[in-house]
């Protein structure tokens, strides 16, 4: 039992001390497969990214296409990455799993761009375990150059909540990876302290409204009013302004007739494969 507790701790990939206790059991069995699972899946080819559409308030246009992560379980299907990525930072694995979507992601913009067709700029979800890795910066840059992408091409979205978590190293982290020319995004903005004297130091050009914002906000006039003061807000530091989650046109009229630059939603599209895009926008599949 001691080697249980002992394995347990370990496992959970903290320093904290954890005690074993038997009604965890079946909780811990279905864990450890998980992690087992995951620390697999990046070899495995398990990995696959859809990508959702960005679109400008004023007239609609494509402006980029967000990649987002899913994870092609053969037992559990389509594992969703709220359900996934908090584990693989716990284990260790998000800058394996990172770098490969950053590689994935530049190299379908590269094809796109190729074929005529697509969006100016990909959208890139960064954990906060890669942006604090020394690895990340190299790794941007020779993405880019592999894909013969210029960095204007490429958004990274950092989530609030890691920017602020050490504010004076983000801003490090994140006037390093400006350098290299490409966009920085705070992604779900509102949900995470943001504290407005970091927030003007941050070398960013915009900030992503979160979608629990967007939701209710025909119905609640708070949300209604975050959302236009924090559009306000980007528009006071020349910041753009996208709002996540615009699934009615009821929320597309509020949003554009505040000032939002860009909008993602249903409304617009939902994550779906490469391919679907592709064929949609009429180009021949680009070989996998
Ligand atoms: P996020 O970056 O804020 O992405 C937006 C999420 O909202 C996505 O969920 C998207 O599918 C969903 N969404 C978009 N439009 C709508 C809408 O109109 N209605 C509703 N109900 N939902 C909408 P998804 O794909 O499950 O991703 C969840 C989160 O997982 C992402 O939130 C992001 O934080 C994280 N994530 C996804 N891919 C990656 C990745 O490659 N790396 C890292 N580190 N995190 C990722
Ligand atoms: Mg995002
Ligand atoms: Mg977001
Ligand atoms: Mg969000």
């Amino acid at each position: 039992q001691a080697d249980a507790a002992m394995y347990h701790a370990k496992a959970s990939g903290r320093n904290n001390t954890q005690f074993y206790r038997p009604e965890f059991t079946a909780l811990s069995t279905e864990r450890l497969e998980l992690e087992r699972d995951l620390r697999l899946a990046l070899a495995a080819q398990q990995f696959t990214l859809h990508y959702q559409p960005v679109v400008a308030a004023a007239d609609g246009t494509l402006e980029g296409m967000e990649a987002l992560l899913r994870w092609q379980h053969p037992q559990r299907g389509l594992v969703s990455p709220l359900d996934f990525i908090p584990l693989a930072e716990e284990l260790g694995c998000i800058e394996a799993i990172g770098a490969w979507v950053l590689d994935e992601a530049c190299r379908q913009l590269a094809a796109w761009r190729r074929a005529g067709v697509g969006p100016r700029r990909i959208g890139v979800n960064v954990s906060v375990h890669q942006l604090r890795s020394a690895a990340l910066h190299g790794h941007v840059q020779q993405c880019l150059q592999r894909h013969g992408l210029p960095a204007d091409g490429l958004v990274l979205e950092i989530t609030e909540s890691a920017a602020m978590a050490q504010p004076e190293q983000s801003i490090r982290c994140l006037q390093a990876l400006r350098a290299l020319g490409v966009n920085l995004s705070i992604d779900d903005f509102g949900t995470g302290y943001s504290s407005l004297a970091y927030l003007k130091l941050l070398p960013i050009q915009s900030l992503k409204l979160d979608r629990s914002f967007v939701r209710d906000l025909e119905r609640d006039d708070n949300d209604a009013a975050i959302c236009a003061a924090t559009l306000a807000l980007a528009r006071t530091l020349g910041l753009r302004s996208v709002a996540e989650g615009v699934e009615t046109e009821g929320q597309r009229r509020f949003l554009e007739a505040q000032g939002c630059t860009l909008l993602q939603g249903y409304l617009f599209g939902r994550p779906e494969p490469a391919a679907h895009w592709t064929a949609q926008w009429g180009a021949a599949p680009n070989p996998t």
